[in-house]
């Protein structure tokens, strides 16, 4: 991620933070009403240790699945965490999408013990502290589990749609269903009686991010743009019928050398399995 910069290290996961992160906190410290600095940054600092903290949830519970976590970042949007390699399976990825909420609905346990122990209330200082954290957290995990594709919510229905559909229709289920939430939410934010822009640049930003990985999930299927848009207008059943009595009459041989290409173009199916149907001898 350019622009940022590591700042240390947690259970072996590198820790960034984002240059504009930096500007944000900036602008939300000096915007504070005079005299309330110290809380603002006290909240701030509860609010994104707890997106730390989810996105570390996230992270650990992934590197037990075999991903590789390259690292964990806070941007102005949030928290990221970054990862490779994660199994594309139902439950592994229903465990890493709710392990995010978890770590957050556990620190909200937390708050509130702390908040009816007594002894403790006077030990940690303020109880607005306590308060803060109850609240931040109780507000993170319900607003990520909003199934707004890639939110944690959309995630974690896109692993349960998986147990069920082949992954790439469990993927298109989950973005179509995340972009009625991200156009209700930006419609509301934006035209309702308090407008609040933030909410449409995170729309808008969902609504990229999950074009991005529905672009990827179709590529690893070799699923291509004109025959998706037919799948999705006519059903599979239709497009797939069609496809096989276009291909009834067999072909005529092409050459091997010459014909690898449009080989290549025909094949549905990714990449590495061409090439391993291709190595292995006829
Ligand atoms: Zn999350």
């Amino acid at each position: 991620m350019s622009l940022s910069f590591r700042v240390g290290r947690l259970f072996g996961i590198p820790i960034r933070v984002h240059l504009l992160f930096l500007v944000l906190v900036g602008f939300l410290v000096a915007s504070a009403p005079p005299g309330t600095e110290i809380d603002a940054v006290a909240y701030l600092g509860i609010l994104f240790g707890s997106v730390l903290l989810h996105e570390l949830g996230h992270a650990l519970v992934a590197r037990r699945f075999g991903a590789v976590i390259h690292d964990v970042a806070l941007w102005p949007l949030g928290g990221l965490a970054r990862m490779s390699g994660m199994p594309q399976r139902p439950w592994p990825e229903l465990a890493v999408a709710l392990a995010g909420p978890t770590m957050n609905l556990g620190l909200l346990l937390i708050a509130l013990l702390l908040g009816v122990l007594p002894d403790a209330k006077g030990a940690l200082g303020r109880e607005g502290a306590l308060a803060s954290l109850a609240s931040v957290n109780a507000a993170l995990a319900l607003f990520n589990l909003i199934p707004a594709f890639p939110m944690d919510g959309g995630r974690a229905l896109r692993a349960i749609l998986s147990a069920r559909f082949d992954y790439l229709r469990a993927t298109e289920t989950a973005v179509r269903i995340g972009r009625i939430c991200v156009v209700a939410a930006t419609s509301a934010a934006v035209f309702g009686p308090l407008p609040f822009w933030p909410i449409a640049i995170l729309g808008l930003f969902l609504w990229i991010q999950g074009s991005i990985e529905l672009a990827q999930v179709r590529a690893q299927f070799g699923a291509d743009p004109i025959s998706e848009f037919f799948r999705q207008a006519f059903g599979s059943r239709v497009v797939e019928e069609a496809l096989r009595q276009q291909e009834a009459p067999p072909p005529p041989k092409p050459k091997p050398e010459e014909d690898l290409g449009s080989e290549l173009e025909n094949y549905r199916g990714t990449l590495d399995e061409f090439f391993r149907e291709k190595r292995k001898p006829s």
